[in-house]
């Protein structure tokens, strides 16, 4: 779309010198746009000083602070690429990472000491910590870099969440990150004005980019929490420090179940989700006190926003992710365009990642020849040009000779009073092939009869999609985003 953008920090400091860029709750510390543009610098010289250039790999391990975006824009300025580490990972597992993307150092906070030294140890390249060698680089400063990107160039590489299997390393460039700033910005019309929350880890695409990015280049702020803390989120909305935030459906459950949910005011908060189903009994838990959750649709490697629910709409499109966002082109395979089906999404848009860093097989595998990225999700268009997402390719299931989208039955659990959340699988059966399996957490202090909840199914839907078994769990697997992870369910299934 444009061969070039600018240098965002540099950029952001000129328009904003002294604008609150980030309050920083681990340090408890305000960073203003130049300051941070200043120091982006000052790691820039960093990092060129230890002889690294564009295209060579840092890897960073740390939890959310101003630091991640300090150094998230050296890069910037240099080509050097960041690969952000997923800190739920033991060492050896980063080690496998690391062999996958080559990277030159690593970067680490002091938390994570111990297992940064095991896995720079089993990469041999050094480890270098956020407290004291970028500390040191940003208190020496370093020359003003300015300069506009080429809108291409690999910026970060970003791991999709292993919901389905091994993740994969999606190349990130700052053309997609400009592209998420006007599809989100136009999708909720962010302001300079807007104060944001980034609780979300920042090792995953949500956590950079729904909202601190966009919120950064368009002047607004947010307050940075090392992770995922409920009682601080309650903290910032009732002090009114902030007027939105963006987080995944477990952020939303656990709201729900707080002792003090009903308490909060929520008044003038725009309240974004995504990455996963958004049950309907949740969104209208927060819709009964006043609160429209927008329902969004993202991918790692699509930068991330495809759909984001406009508010205007939300009530009358229960369930929909919305309209494709301004920038992003959608087609449903086998449906003509505009009218009403439902097949498998492909995305095309300068949102849209050029590939997997390492991986041409992958990349080929998943771009159509005409150049749409292939989602592997199935999603519906209605009548009104809405999108709903059905489920994904891989766990639908064949019973009997029909199809079953796990997701639909789900929907049917959810609406059960006992039921607070809902797996199905399908799992092979000698008689119909395969039939289904659902994991079902209760509310608290609800019981179930599993005969009972295959009853409602039988009610509510065709009997071959009524799951066949029924196991009440204290917890999902889940991955770092909070999506349920099914392979590991059918493992579990599997060997019991
Ligand atoms: P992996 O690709 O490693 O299996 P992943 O697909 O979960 O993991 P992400 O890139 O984080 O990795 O997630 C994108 C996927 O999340 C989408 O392809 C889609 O399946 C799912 N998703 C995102 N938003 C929604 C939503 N609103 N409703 C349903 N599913 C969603
Ligand atoms: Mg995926």
């Amino acid at each position: 779309m444009f061969d070039q953008i600018p240098d965002m920090a540099a950029k952001r400091a000129e328009l904003s010198p002294n604008g609150l860029a980030f309050h920083d709750t681990s340090s408890a510390r305000d960073w203003s746009f130049g300051q941070i543009n200043d120091a982006a610098n000052a790691v820039a010289a960093g990092l060129s000083g230890l002889g690294l250039s564009e295209g060579d790999r840092v890897a960073i391990l740390c939890q959310n602070s101003a630091e991640f975006f300090i150094t998230l824009f050296a890069c910037q300025k240099t080509g050097i690429i960041l690969c952000p580490l997923n800190w739920r990972q033991p060492a050896p597992e980063l080690v496998e990472t690391l062999q996958q993307v080559g990277v030159s150092i690593l970067l680490a906070d002091a938390g994570f000491q111990e297992v940064a030294a095991e896995t720079a140890k089993g990469v041999n390249v050094p480890l270098l910590t956020i407290e004291d060698d970028l500390a040191a680089w940003i208190a020496r400063g370093g020359p003003k870099l300015a300069a506009p990107i080429p809108s291409d160039r690999p910026w970060y590489l970003l791991f999709t969440s292993g919901t389905t299997g091994l993740p994969k390393s999606v190349i990130q460039t700052a053309g997609m990150a400009w592209a998420n700033t006007i599809n989100i910005g136009q999708a909720i019309d962010i302001a300079s004005t807007d104060r944001s929350a980034c609780f979300l880890p920042l090792f995953h695409t949500a956590g950079i980019n729904l909202y601190t990015l966009p919120i950064f280049l368009s002047g607004g702020s947010s307050t940075i929490f090392p992770k995922f803390d409920l009682d601080a989120i309650r903290d910032l909305i009732a002090s009114g420090q902030i007027n939105q935030f963006f987080a995944v459906p477990a952020v939303y459950q656990a709201l729900s179940l707080a002792p003090w949910i009903d308490e909060l005011d929520w008044h003038g908060i725009r309240c974004g989700c995504g990455g996963a189903p958004l049950s309907e009994p949740l969104i209208r838990f927060f819709a009964d006190r006043g609160v429209k959750v927008l329902n969004g649709m993202g991918m790692t490697e699509t930068g991330p926003t495809v759909f984001l629910m406009d508010p205007a709409h939300a009530e009358q499109k229960i369930g929909s992710v919305g309209k494709p966002q301004i920038l992003t082109q959608v087609r449903l395979s086998g449906v003509p365009d505009g009218e009403e089906g439902v097949g498998e999404l492909h995305i095309k848009g300068p949102g849209v990642t050029p590939g997997y860093f390492g991986n041409p097989d992958a990349t080929a595998s998943t771009f159509t020849e005409d150049g749409w990225l292939r989602t592997g999700d199935v999603a519906r268009r209605d009548k009104d040009g809405y999108y709903y997402i059905v489920d994904r390719i891989k766990d639908m299931y064949i019973s009997g000779g029909e199809n079953v989208y796990p997701a639909e039955v789900e929907r049917v659990l959810h609406s059960h009073p006992a039921v607070l959340e809902a797996a199905v699988i399908g799992v092979p059966d000698d008689r119909w092939g395969e039939v289904g399996a659902a994991f079902i957490l209760l509310r608290p202090e609800r019981t179930l009869d599993a005969e009972d909840l295959r009853s409602w199914c039988r009610e509510r839907m065709a009997g071959y999609k009524a799951p066949a078994y029924v196991r009440v769990v204290a917890d999902f697997p889940r991955t770092a985003a909070g999506k349920i992870r099914k392979p590991d369910l059918v493992e579990a299934f599997c060997h019991d």
